[in-house]
């Protein structure tokens, strides 16, 4: 049962992220029309699908976003998001729906000084380089003004993970943000290239054990994690001996192999399971991750049936556990049970298939990412 999809609803970005597993930049030439995204979001509600997340590209540049988010917000029992870098016409937040309607944004900050702002965050050609900083920052004064709850998004990278905790400071304590989420790098599209930042595996679990020790004295209580495979998590903290039940709890994090749907495809990765993605021009895939990637594709939302599509053979191949007790480093693995061979996403992606062991565990490769 898929309850949960992601709209790029442009690929247009003004902001060229290093890691951008997208690759935004200019919109495609047959992106969706306002009529066409009603209709394709109408299809995804009267499916069962539960929430939506507007994201892009920058989702704010999309001509009606305006409509879209509030048509999507008047669905009953539908969580909306909307994921932005804040780069766009602040006007526009006025007319965007309240918290009251299951309405939530999240805005990109990964550093609090705008050089280093900058190194992961550049504008586009064309603009100055202090753009993107200073677009993110107005943005976050703008929706403290109106009272609009927001939380923020960063991407974890070999340039801010030493300073999270001064960020951690500048957006909850300065900002106002709810909460800081710390987003693992994907390594996926513009970030598979060798400047996409990503984090190496000591770095980051040694980043990882001292914010959990944070955590346990009461601090950075709003921050939480999220990650491509759940060994992201586990793994370090397994491999110190630190007790998992009390690090789940003190980061509000779970293996979604314990949801039934994922238990009973015995496999830790929502992709294809629980989760798809729409494309800006309405292609489906099984997650944001394969966006645009033509072996992955199931079908276009204005003229597939979902139903069909979670009979295809792609969609099956998600459907199919891998079998990580095969692979030798999986099955002598402390966190077997909570991972159970990594990201179906990632194999696909680098290998080719499903079927193989995630390639970014370090128990296979060393790194988290290639840096
Ligand atoms: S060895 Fe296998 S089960 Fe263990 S973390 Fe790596 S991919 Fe997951």
């Amino acid at each position: 049962m898929i309850y949960h999809a992601d709209l790029n609803l442009t690929n247009r970005c003004e902001l060229r992220c290093k890691y951008c597993h997208s690759s935004s930049g200019q919109p495609k030439k047959d992106e969706l029309s306002q009529s066409e995204w009603i209709r394709a979001i109408k299809k995804l509600h009267e499916s069962g699908i539960q929430s939506i997340s507007f994201a892009g590209g920058e989702p704010m540049l999309h001509p009606e976003v305006i409509p879209l988010v509030n048509y999507a917000c008047s669905l009953p029992s539908f969580r909306v998001a909307l994921i932005t870098g804040g780069a766009f016409n602040h006007d526009l937040l006025k007319r965007l729906p309240t918290s009251e309607h299951q309405f939530s944004i999240s805005l990109s900050i990964d550093h609090y000084e705008q050089a280093k702002f900058n190194l992961t965050r550049p504008p586009r050609q064309g603009y100055r380089s202090s753009y993107s900083f200073e677009s993110a920052i107005a943005t976050a004064e703008a929706l403290g003004m109106l009272g609009i709850s927001w939380s923020v998004n960063t991407v974890l990278t070999s340039t801010n993970a030493p300073e999270i905790e001064e960020l951690y400071t500048f957006v909850v304590k300065r900002l106002g943000a709810a909460g800081l989420l710390l987003i693992v790098c994907a390594n996926i599209g513009r970030g598979s290239k060798s400047d996409g930042q990503g984090l190496p595996y000591s770095q980051f679990k040694e980043r990882l054990l001292y914010w959990t020790e944070q955590k346990s004295k009461g601090l950075l209580s709003a921050m939480r994690i999220s990650t491509i495979s759940p060994w992201e998590f586990y793994l370090p903290l397994a491999e110190m001996g630190i007790e998992l039940a009390e690090c789940e709890n003190l980061w509000h994090y779970s293996t979604p192999s314990r949801f039934d749907a994922l238990e009973a495809c015995d496999t830790s990765d929502t992709t294809g399971i629980t989760e798809i993605a729409i494309d800006s021009n309405g292609d489906i895939y099984p997650s944001v991750l394969l966006s645009g990637l033509q072996s992955a594709r199931l079908g276009n939302i204005l003229n597939s049936d979902l139903n069909f599509i979670q009979n295809s053979s792609i969609f099956q191949q998600f459907q199919k556990p891998k079998p990580y007790l095969t692979y030798p480093a999986c099955s002598t693995c402390l966190i077997v049970r909570q991972c159970r061979g990594g990201s179906k996403a990632r194999s696909f992606w680098l290998m080719g298939s499903t079927l193989s062991m995630d390639p970014f565990c370090p128990r296979a490769s060393d790194l988290v990412s290639p840096s």
